[in-house]
């Protein structure tokens, strides 16, 4: 026996007590904030302490505090964030987007140009472009490659790429020729590369492509239950999908854990997707009295994307605008209704989740949806705010990891110079972004 050889049994104890100091070494960080809105709907605090462990909320103080105050092992690490001249508050949520596109002249084109890895790479950019604009979660609503979207947000989730935590519906369920299917613009057989699983016709049909989005992983499912503006299409803006299929795609959607986000425009077709139970509705242009009805009784919410009928203004008012003759006859009904229907949802009480449909405007513009829906839906800031962040939280089904600055829960913080419950335009300007823990934007003051 070598008297350099350690025993067996010692050597599983040390192995042991190493991963175990592995185990417990922790990340701290604490946020000194000069202003804090920790639960959007409470009272805003002064000079508070988050802090954050292994980049969850661990808990909230008053005063500065700093590391004497916390019980560390001297293996953990701490950082402190000095936030003492900022507003703070949990990161913002954005309803709908669409990361893998950006709306611009020759964009349908483009997507026949473009190679999937091409598209993620597209989607990289814009994932950072929403993170550093104050967005640490968002849902994308549909897209019309069949990886890029999902590489995007593995990739964000491995750390190889920086954006905020993305929920991802895949393609969109749509009707063969409708809204959602990215065929409308080309002849076979170019149109037969951008066919995707999402098109199907009937019950069975639209049972698999659901299906297919949940084997590809989507974590919800998109569907348009109504045609759409921006679909070079005659259509109108009604329903597309019949009772039947529409409760295919639900229950189809539901039985494998996943919420339904319904797009629609047209009153029968808001109805039809509520009534079959979808959990949201995207746009809600034309929603009636029955609307309401269903919205109320079923605790759905209403995603209005106002930014995206902003940008159907400006394209409208520009003569030399790539819309086509059947955009343009959608845009202007469309137009005209979005000044008015976020208010009547929302003075009856409607649930509304702040969502943008960036990929139609510019990504990295989301916030600008909080002053829209103030000026155009009626909310008050505080309003807006909640609609951004725990409804939002909501909406995803994520309310127990996200919306709020409470124990256990993520630590996604952003913070802005200046009160935005006095003036909602300052969260368009977002000095601080930090996600589970992680800074990723610190401007100075
Ligand atoms: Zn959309």
């Amino acid at each position: 026996m070598t008297s350099s050889r350690i025993p067996f049994k010692i050597t599983i104890l040390l192995c042991l007590l190493t991963s175990l100091t592995q185990i417990h070494a922790a990340e701290w960080d604490i946020i000194h904030a000069g202003k804090l809105l920790a639960v959007p709907g409470e009272a805003v605090t002064a000079k508070q302490s988050v802090i954050l462990k292994d980049g969850k909320v661990y808990g909230i103080k008053s005063g500065y505090i700093d590391a004497v105050d916390l019980s560390l092992d001297s293996s953990d690490s701490l950082e402190i964030h000095n936030l003492k001249n900022h507003f703070v508050m949990p990161g913002f949520i954005d309803g709908h987007v669409h990361l893998t596109l950006a709306l611009a002249p020759g964009a349908a084109l483009s997507w026949v140009q473009m190679s999937d890895a091409d598209t993620a790479m597209l989607g990289a950019k814009h994932a950072r472009d929403t993170l550093m604009a104050g967005f640490t979660s968002v849902r994308d609503m549909g897209a019309f490659t069949d990886d890029a979207i999902f590489a995007v947000r593995d990739g964000i989730n491995a750390g190889y790429i920086i954006g905020p935590r993305t929920f991802v519906a895949g393609n969109p369920i749509a009707i063969n020729g409708g809204h959602g299917d990215f065929t409308h613009s080309f002849k076979e057989p170019v149109a037969d590369v951008l066919r995707t699983s999402g098109v199907c016709d009937g019950v069975a049909e639209c049972r698999k492509a659901v299906r297919d989005q949940i084997r590809r992983k989507a974590d919800h499912i998109k569907l348009t239950a109504t045609a759409g503006v921006m679909s070079d299409s005659n259509a109108g803006l009604e329903q597309q999908f019949f009772e039947d299929e529409l409760s295919a795609i639900m229950n189809t959607a539901k039985l494998m854990g996943r919420r339904v986000a319904a797009h629609a425009h047209g009153a029968e077709g808001i109805n039809a997707a509520l009534k079959a139970g979808a959990n949201t509705i995207e746009h809600g242009t034309f929603l009636n009295d029955e609307s309401i009805r269903l919205f109320v009784e079923n605790n759905a919410y209403l995603s209005p994307t106002l930014s995206a009928f902003k940008t159907g203004e400006a394209l409208l008012n520009d003569s030399n605008s790539f819309l086509t003759d059947n955009q343009r006859v959608k845009a202007e009904r469309a137009m005209t209704a979005a000044k008015t229907f976020v208010k009547k949802a929302h003075d009856a009480g409607v649930n509304i989740a702040l969502s943008t449909d960036a990929g139609v405007g510019l990504h990295g513009d989301n916030a600008k949806e909080f002053e829209l829906l103030v000026n155009y839906g009626g909310l008050s800031p505080m309003e807006a705010i909640i609609a951004g962040t725990l409804s939002g939280a909501e909406n995803i089904g994520k309310l127990d990891e996200l919306g709020s600055l409470e124990n256990g829960k993520w630590g996604d913080i952003v913070a802005v110079n200046g009160n935005p419950l006095d003036d909602i335009i300052i969260l368009q300007n977002v000095k601080f972004v930090m996600k589970e823990g992680v800074v990723y934007k610190h401007l100075a003051d």
